[in-house]
């Protein structure tokens, strides 16, 4: 016996609801919406859960906080038609502000406790050298929900929601935005549709920005694919939810 036999990495394409918990609106698409589009097609559903406001990344600076709101939100529909999201959750935190981390885990698991998903896919809060702190506490954040979501002593934002909640099957996690994957997903036969979802995030990048980024994402995706039979891959950590403790 190993302990693969008993912390299997848990088989993303069995999950029927994925809960996808990104710090800004276009992290889960830049991150993984090549496999989050075949997940969808493979029949899951998939729910998005934006940490914060996102508003601070807005190139057209003359735009009000509302206007700028609504771009985001149009620009992140219109992804989400091509990857096939099921619906959109936004939690409003301010984008690179000063907010409270048990605020922001509270929100992450009253949404976990609601949706009841399977998979949770988050950011990788140990990558290295990430300097945004966003991202840093999304994902240890979404980490934490992950593992104490069946804890209902541990509260959520909502005490309706864990009076309700009943427990569920979480089976694991993705983390994407990762430097140690363990899996190379084959992205392949959705590689153009996740260029035209990233290219619907208009309000955060100037033309020339977009360019620069869809190249730099077209060129890692290569680089990962590289000894494998396939041209386009997104690495991900997947974990079972209780390989997220003290390593073993
Ligand atoms: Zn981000």
């Amino acid at each position: 016996m190993t302990i693969e036999t008993i912390l299997p990495i848990p088989d993303i394409f069995s999950a029927k609801r994925i809960l996808c918990i990104q710090p800004h609106y276009d992290d889960n698409d830049i991150a993984a919406a090549g496999i989050l589009t075949q997940l969808a097609r493979n029949g899951a559903e998939l729910f998005y859960l934006t940490a914060t406001d996102d508003l601070m990344g807005v190139v057209d600076t003359s735009l009000s906080n509302k206007e700028a709101a609504d771009i985001l939100k149009s620009d992140q529909f219109a992804a989400g038609k091509i990857v096939g999201v099921k619906e959109q959750f936004w939690c409003g935190y301010p984008d690179a502000g000063e907010y409270n981390y048990f605020d922001l885990r509270r929100d992450f698991l009253k949404h976990i406790r609601m949706l009841k998903p399977d998979f949770v896919f988050a950011p990788d809060a140990w990558l290295t050298y990430e300097g945004h702190r966003d991202h840093i506490q999304t994902g240890l954040a979404a980490a934490e929900a992950v593992m104490f979501a069946g804890l209902t002593k541990i509260a959520s934002s909502n005490t309706a929601v864990d009076a309700a909640y009943e427990g569920h099957a979480l089976q694991g996690i993705a983390l994407y935005f990762t430097r140690e994957p363990n899996v190379i997903m084959d992205i392949t036969s959705t590689w153009e549709d996740k260029i035209d979802a990233v290219k619907c995030y208009e309000a955060q990048f100037k033309p020339a920005e977009m360019d620069q980024l869809i190249m730099a994402l077209d060129m890692k995706s290569q680089q990962v694919a590289q000894g494998q039979s396939f041209a386009h891959g997104e690495p991900l950590k997947v974990l079972h939810t209780s390989a997220l403790h003290v390593g073993i």
